[in-house]
Formats: C-alpha cells, sequence, structure tokens
C-alpha cells in the first residue's frame, strides 16, 4: 500500500499516517481509529478504492430491514466501522449488519468466565 498507519515516527507521538515509500508524514492522530480513518479516506479518494461493499447503502432503502442501520450495528463505533475499515454513516446500512446485543453478550460471556475463574482461584 502506499500510505500506512505507524505509532512509531518521530515526528509524531501517537499514530502516524505516512507515505509507505519514503516515511514522509502525512497526519499524526492520538488514536489509531483516527489513523485508519484517514487512511481510508487517502486511498478512497487518491485510489478510488471502495472499502464499503456494494451493498453498503441508506438504510431507508426498501430493501432495508426495519430499524436496521450502522448506528445500531455490532460494528460500528462513533462513525467508523470496525469490519470495512472506513467511516460510515449511522443513517446507511450494509448486508453485514449484526445486532448491538451480540457484543453485549460477549461481553457478558467474558464477565462470566472471569468469575467463574475467580472462584476457582479463591483460597
Ligand atoms: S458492518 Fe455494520 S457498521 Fe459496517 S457498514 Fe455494515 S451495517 Fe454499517
Amino acid at each position: 500500500m502506499p500510505y500506512s498507519v505507524v505509532s512509531d515516527h518521530p515526528e509524531c507521538d501517537g499514530f502516524a499516517v505516512i507515505k509507505t515509500s519514503d516515511g514522509k508524514l502525512i497526519g499524526c492522530h492520538r488514536t489509531e481509529k483516527q489513523a485508519q480513518s484517514q487512511l481510508a479516506a487517502i486511498n478512497a479518494s487518491e485510489y478510488d478504492e471502495r472499502s464499503l461493499p456494494e451493498n453498503y447503502r441508506p438504510a431507508s432503502s426498501k430493501d432495508v430491514p426495519d430499524g436496521r442501520n450502522c448506528a445500531n450495528c455490532d460494528h460500528y463505533d462513533d462513525g467508523y466501522c470496525s469490519l470495512w475499515k472506513a467511516n460510515v454513516k449511522g443513517s446507511y446500512y450494509c448486508n453485514k449488519w449484526s445486532p448491538r446485543e451480540a457484543r453485549a453478550d460477549r461481553e457478558k460471556r467474558v464477565d462470566r468466565a472471569l468469575e467463574i475463574l475467580k472462584n476457582l482461584l479463591k483460597p
């Protein structure tokens, strides 16, 4: 890839978007998510790369089930889709939508497993 994200650029304390060939600093960000967003934007504008699937569309489209949109998808976090690694609109949707409860269920299972481990390790 012509551009990449690194965490050890000498001119950036956080996460740097650089030109891979010569290490030129393009942007410096506090979080990796922000850097990945810039990277996706650069790729989209310079290379017309579409990281989102063709079926990414307004949630108001006829074929989108009621109540589903990016904003209530398990992969959505503050305008960013972790699945496609791209900025998305909360009012849009793609066929990989996953209910938020899935994340909550996973967190509950982890909590339960940690509780069991704690009980097993009690003297
Ligand atoms: S996976 Fe979820 S957040 Fe990502 S584009 Fe599809 S519906 Fe939106």
